[in-house]
């Protein structure tokens, strides 16, 4: 016999095979179940606690012997406990094991049940596991019990079988095993995936859940509850200007805000990147929803100090209200996020309240979002050409591409209806190959039919900029149609240079490098300075055309005027005035020094071929060089 089982057998009276009672047993169990640690060893326990007990008074022969050696040598690497219940699953026997390894005292569950309120906790799911084995007098596996101490709880994992006494049973005995570490570090885990680390709010997870959760509540009281969906605006700026560090610095001090704002009123969360949302009950007062937005973006606008800068952002508030916005959490949130859309739209750091109208434009977009899909998949796009004509000569000296949605059933559709939702859903990158290509075709047939052109232009979205293939796009459809690529220019406007000048910068030097022509277009509507025009490697300036539309009768747009051409002037750049429209508004640019004129008052944009045309005429007849002046 196995020294160690010869030992224990001893001490609980067994020694020499003569026959054993219950509790010798039992105790038997307690002696080789210490250090009993894996789960299939902890059952193969149970199984034989089970047997040997409803074989009652057994003969330890010599067989059973050798198996309980063979157990004993496992059992020594055991750290559980052993127990047993009565009938009505009270504790009646805990081995000293318990305080052991615990520290638990036994008394603590002597007399208690599973069930009892007291010091022991199971989780509902658990009991009804226990409750149903001990119906059908089967054994149950790894439930766990809170033991809750003066300061702390312990977790215990418990496994138990039924125990006969003359094919009688008389109750459960059972092991446990101590799991706290264990159940702690699942808490973490657990807590690590339902909140942002970063700023320890809640997550998207968690606010999910709370969404439903509050939902669910109004619902059942038939009570309204708000969504504030907030996104900071030029956050991006913070992060690629001055680094992440800095942009999570501003982040970690917004949320603090945030949080003193809503406190318990409401569940404040991040839902990732710069996005936050709120949950809060309306309670009948909707005014109170108005100033809750207004102190947030109030809060946002506050700079924040990080090492030697001050950093601002401000933020933009979309509100949903359930249940007219939204039925369920995604609907609302949904609603939220287009309210928040509108907000910035209307020029940010404000609010906007979700409404019946903002779902249709949302529908609509979406729709339109589809069928840009198929359009850019099937190619539905006409590019129509507008000539920049020479301020001296009046020679038609270049043209630009202006694309148009050719639809199936609304005709051609112009940029300004489809661009931005073209642009949001990433389409104008494939778009922006097509227009490229068909630039260089079309540009290549003139040069091939006479038509001398000093370049052809087209427009550059932010996206396309952003994309990686755009430089080798762009080489391969020079190459394909033999063009040089200062026959080339791409219009880049001054707002998707500043949206994040580092990332563009690089793009448009490799572009410059290349050898392709680059306009600033729409100049004058951004913020640039001299010193930010600078570093943009472009050869052209278009001012832009609300400007133009106020001459020569507005003193502000004439002082603008004015000094955009100066500026491009200073800087080496050639001057494009774009939108002219009439014969007064061109004298006055010509001589404020404009190099190129754009607008209707020469030409709208038209089909290629029809600019081949009037190309033909000009050149016939050069005193023919304006459509008849408009408006
Ligand atoms: P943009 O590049 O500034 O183009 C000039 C716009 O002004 C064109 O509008 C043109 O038709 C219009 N325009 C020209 N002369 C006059 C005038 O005398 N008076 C008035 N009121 N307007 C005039 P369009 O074609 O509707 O294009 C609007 C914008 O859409 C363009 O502004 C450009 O930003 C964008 N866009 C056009 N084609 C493309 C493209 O292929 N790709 C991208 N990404 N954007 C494009
Ligand atoms: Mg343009
Ligand atoms: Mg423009």
């Amino acid at each position: 016999m196995h020294p160690l089982l010869e030992r224990q057998l001893r001490k609980v009276g067994l020694d020499g095979g003569t026959g054993a009672s219950s509790t010798q047993l039992a105790a038997l169990i307690d002696a080789v179940s210490r250090s009993y640690r894996d789960v299939d060893q902890e059952r193969y326990l149970l199984e034989r606690s089970q047997d040997l007990a409803s074989r009652e008074m057994v003969e330890l022969n010599s067989a059973l012997r050798l198996s309980e050696a063979r157990m004993a040598s496992l059992l020594s690497l055991s750290s559980d406990w052993v127990w047993e219940q009565d009938l009505r699953g009270r504790f009646t026997f805990v081995s000293d094991e318990l305080l052991l390894r615990t520290g638990i005292q036994p008394e603590r569950l002597l007399g208690r049940s599973f069930a009892t309120d007291g010091p022991l906790r199971m989780e509902a799911a658990d009991l009804a596991a226990v409750a149903e084995a001990v119906n059908e007098r089967t054994s149950f596996h790894h439930v766990t019990v809170e033991v809750q101490g003066d300061n702390d709880s312990r977790y215990m994992r418990i496994s138990g079988a039924p125990a006969f006494e003359g094919g009688t049973c008389v109750g459960y005995r059972g092991v446990g095993s101590d799991v706290t570490e264990r159940v702690h570090a699942e808490r973490t885990i657990l807590e690590l995936a339902r909140y942002d680390t970063l700023t320890g709010l809640p997550n998207r997870a968690m606010f999910l859940d709370e969404m439903t959760r509050a939902l669910a509540g109004a619902r059942r009281t038939d009570r309204e509850v708000a969504l504030l969906f907030i996104d900071l605006d030029r956050f991006k700026h913070v992060n690629d200007t001055v680094g992440h560090a800095a942009g999570d610095a501003v982040l970690a001090a917004i949320a603090t805000r945030f949080r003193s704002l809503v406190g318990d009123t409401g569940v404040l969360a991040r839902l990732g990147g710069d996005e936050f949302v709120v949950i809060i009950d309306v309670a009948g007062d909707t005014r109170r929803l108005d100033s809750l937005a207004q102190q947030i973006i109030d809060a946002a606008s506050e700079p924040v100090q990080f090492e030697t800068h001050r950093l601002a952002v401000s933020a933009s508030v979309g509100l949903a209200v359930y249940p007219h916005d939204g039925a369920d959490a995604h609907a609302l949130l949904r609603s939220a996020d287009t309210a928040m859309y509108h907000a910035k739209a209307q020029g940010r750091e404000t609010f906007a309240f979700f409404t019946g109208e903002l779902a249709e434009r949302s529908s609509r977009q979406f729709e339109i979002e589809e069928d840009l899909r198929i359009a850019v998949r099937d190619q539905h796009w006409v590019l129509l050409w507008q000539p920049q004509v020479d301020a001296e000569s009046g020679r038609w000296a270049s043209v630009e591409g202006l694309i148009r949605w050719q639809h199936p059933h609304l005709g051609l559709v112009p940029p300004s209806d489809f661009i931005d939702i073209a642009e949001e859903a990433g389409l104008t990158v494939p778009m922006g190959r097509w227009v490229i290509g068909e630039a260089c075709r079309q540009y290549a047939h003139w040069r091939d039919d006479g038509i001398v052109l000093d370049h052809c232009a087209v427009n550059i979205s932010l996206r396309q900029l952003e994309s990686d293939s755009i430089v080798d796009d762009i080489a391969a459809a020079l190459d394909a149609y033999g063009m040089a690529p200062r026959q080339l220019a791409l219009e880049v406007t001054e707002a998707l240079v500043l949206r994040d000048p580092a990332r563009a910068l690089a793009v448009l030097d490799r572009l410059h490098q290349l050898g392709v022509r680059l306009v600033v277009d729409d100049f004058g509507t951004g913020y640039s300075s001299l010193g930010q025009l600078k570093r943009i490697p472009a050869q052209t300036l278009k001012l832009d055309r609300i400007f133009v539309s106020g001459l020569p009768d507005s003193a502000d747009d004439l002082a603008i005027a004015r000094a955009v051409v100066a500026m491009g002037q200073s800087l080496g750049m050639c001057v494009v005035a774009e939108g002219v429209e009439n014969e007064l508004q061109r004298r006055c640019l010509e001589r404020l020094g404009v190099d190129h004129f754009q607008g209707y008052l020469f030409a709208r944009p038209m089909p290629g071929d029809q600019l081949t045309e009037r190309i033909r005429n000009l050149s016939r007849s050069p005193e023919f060089t304006c459509d008849s002046p408009i408006g």
